[in-house]
């Protein structure tokens, strides 16, 4: 996709489609060192068929395995890489949601975690309060830390050398965003990235690359709408299962799998409901 970086191709299916486990966008970074890993996909066998790619495309070691979040569909791969001797990397946060999503992956996700005996993160893992440079040999991943937004747990991946923004699910591209942290703080970290001059960004589901900022607007203007009608609700005084039937009956134009839109909004609308 540039010197250097990979991307594989989530496809887009529903949480309870048989293909689940292959519905992230997947990265690689080779240095002159060694490699980076950025999400490992949502089961064990997607995770051994991103290693063996990985082997296919340089000779060099994985020296670090970034998780963007903790969603099942960007890290469920992680044991693939257990024995590999890779660093992971995550946010701070990263440990306590993976820990408290841990009963909800081994209850629904027994078939993508098969064959899978390790744990989901180690122990002793990189666990970034801020930001953090990465060194691949002659070429730094910058690591950046991001306060609650699609989740309590994301992290986006700079590749400087060649202007390539891994941005996780901060950026949904074609299939619906999922809010699953703060509206608020989606909304503010899209404003701060939006000035930031990129070559290019990675989504975290959608085309394998994407001009920046352009490739946020249905995100943002989707995020926005969410934000003006929960809080246009609240006003009125609407009960949240009248919202949710709104939301239901009215699934959000120009996206695919609008499932989470009802969701979505009950997350806005408790959100704001405090204001
Ligand atoms: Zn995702």
């Amino acid at each position: 996709m540039a010197d250097g970086v990979f991307v594989h191709q989530g496809k887009h299916v529903a949480v309870d489609d048989p293909a689940r486990g292959d519905s992230a966008n997947l990265g690689v970074v080779v240095g002159q060192r060694c490699a980076a890993v950025i999400d490992t996909g949502g089961s064990a066998a997607t995770g051994r068929a991103l290693r063996a790619a990985v082997a296919a495309l340089t000779p060099l070691p994985v020296c670090y395995v970034i998780n963007t979040h903790a969603h099942f569909d960007h890290l469920l791969g992680n044991a693939a890489f257990a024995d590999s001797g890779a660093r992971f990397v995550g946010h701070q946060e990263l440990p306590a949601a993976v820990a408290a999503s841990e009963e909800y992956f081994s209850e629904h996700f027994a078939a993508e975690r098969a064959g899978d005996t390790h744990p989901l993160l180690p122990a002793d893992g990189v666990w970034v309060a801020n930001a953090t440079r990465l060194d691949l040999g002659g070429r730094e991943l910058l690591v950046s830390a991001v306060p609650k937004a699609h989740s309590s747990a994301d992290l986006t991946v700079l590749d400087a050398a060649t202007g390539t923004l891994f941005t996780g699910d901060l950026v949904f591209m074609a299939r619906l965003p999922v809010l699953d942290g703060s509206l608020r703080g989606w909304l503010a970290w899209l404003d701060a990235a939006q000035a930031q001059t990129l070559a290019r960004i990675v989504p975290g589901h959608g085309p394998v690359s994407a001009p920046w900022p352009a490739a946020a607007a249905p995100e943002r203007a989707y995020l926005e709408a969410l934000q003006r009608e929960a809080r246009a609700a609240i006003k009125a005084g609407d009960f949240l299962e009248d919202v949710l039937a709104r939301a239901e009956a009215t699934p959000p134009a120009g996206w695919m799998l609008t499932g989470p839109h009802p969701r979505n909004m009950s997350k806005a609308f408790r959100e704001f409901e405090w204001d």
